[in-house]
């Protein structure tokens, strides 16, 4: 199986590149460097042992997208490629829908000229706002608080209905939890560019001495011990769960729709403590006020996942921390410009 995979390059698509490889599926990269480097190529390239095809591209560009399918004889798309930052988001809204919205529908345009039906679509668990209880099933309503989340609803929204017009594709909408961690090998991991938003390369920058001080956005939520409590997915587990997709839905018609998360919630302290011992780093944190549009809890039950896709997460928090700080301190600097 062939399968182009936008947003290749990113920190997701990248980990699940090499799942793919090691399933016998053979990925081609389709991303414009917007948010990720060169380097990543090569690094996939040096775990595997195997070539990569990679096409520098936006996915705004039809008639690049519609080419790079045919040409490769493409049978499937997964789709990460698109912008994440919520606070970005609320200051350039237009940029958001263009990437996320507008460039999901020119992507569907034109695997329909190609004839690829089958598609795989990152989601987030954003799409459940704050859920009026834990754990999450995918039957929850869903709504949106920034403009980042309502891209994301409004490709759920615009896939549902194409699908109704098209119900001889395939199209799986993955809502992810909280995606960490990185490749055990310590050659990929998550780079953010500038000050990181999420918690996990945050702790792990301040860990390496690229940052003094953790803030810590609020104690006083009613969770154990008061800070935020997320359901932490290995990236690597995540990574396996679009190849059981692909395996198990991805030639079946229908619209189908997944939580990838463990089912378990860690707050923002235990997430710090779990990395101090995996690291041997202190990690020195001042707790500030909450960050506007956070919510207190959120963690999935993956239940459905298991039962029709045959996957669950399989890697401990501690996999979570000691590989990434295996990737932090290996590479303080993130990925090199080359
Ligand atoms: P990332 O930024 O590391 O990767 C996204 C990739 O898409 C980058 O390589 C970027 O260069 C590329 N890209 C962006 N706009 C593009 C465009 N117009 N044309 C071509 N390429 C483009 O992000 P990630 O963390 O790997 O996330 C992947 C997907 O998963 C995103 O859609 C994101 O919204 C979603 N998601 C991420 C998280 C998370 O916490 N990381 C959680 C839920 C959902
Ligand atoms: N968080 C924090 N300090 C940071 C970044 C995040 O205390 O510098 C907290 C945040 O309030 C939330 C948790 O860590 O409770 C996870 O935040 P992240 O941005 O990683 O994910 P999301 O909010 O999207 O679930």
């Amino acid at each position: 199986m062939k399968v182009l995979v936008t947003g290749g390059m990113g920190y997701i698509g990248s980990h699940t590149c090499i799942q793919m490889l090691g399933a016998g599926i053979t990925p081609v990269i389709f991303d414009n460097l917007y948010n990720s480097k060169q380097a990543v190529l090569q690094r996939i390239e040096k775990v595997t042992g195997h070539r990569l095809d990679f096409v520098k591209g936006d996915i705004r560009d039809k008639a690049l997208l519609t080419k790079t399918l045919k040409t490769h004889a493409i049978d499937a798309v997964i789709h990460f490629a698109g912008l994440k930052a919520v606070g970005e988001s609320v200051e350039k809204p237009l940029e958001y829908y263009d990437n996320n919205v507008n460039g999901t529908l020119v992507l569907v345009a034109a695997m329909q000229e190609a004839g690829v039906k089958s598609l795989v679509f990152s989601s987030s668990a954003t799409v459940y706002g704050d859920p009026a209880s834990v754990p999450i099933t995918e039957d929850f309503p869903t709504s949106a608080t920034n403009p980042y989340g309502r891209s994301k609803l409004m490709v759920e929204e615009c896939l549902t209905d194409f699908h109704h017009a098209n119900p001889d594709w395939s199209i799986t909408l993955l809502r992810y939890f909280n995606p960490v961690g990185s490749h055990p090998s310590g050659e990929l991991g998550e780079d953010p560019q500038g000050i990181p938003n999420n918690l996990m390369p945050f702790v792990s920058q301040v860990a390496v001495g690229r940052r003094d001080c953790l803030s810590v956005f609020g104690n006083d939520y009613p969770t154990p011990d008061g800070t935020g409590v997320r359901d932490y997915i290995h990236v690597v587990d995540l990574a396996d769960g679009h190849i059981a997709a692909l395996e198990n839905v991805g030639a079946k018609m229908g619209l189908h729709i997944y939580n990838l998360g463990t089912g378990n919630g860690s707050s923002v302290l235990e997430m710090v403590k779990a990395f101090e011992a995996a690291s041997g780093k202190q990690v020195p944190y001042q707790v500030v006020a909450r960050r506007a549009g956070d919510i207190a809890e959120c963690w999935a039950d993956p239940s459905k996942a298991m039962q029709e896709l045959g996957w669950k997460a399989l890697r401990s928090l501690d996999d979570m921390t000691t590989d990434t700080w295996r990737w932090q301190s290996n590479n303080p600097q993130g990925y090199p410009d080359i």
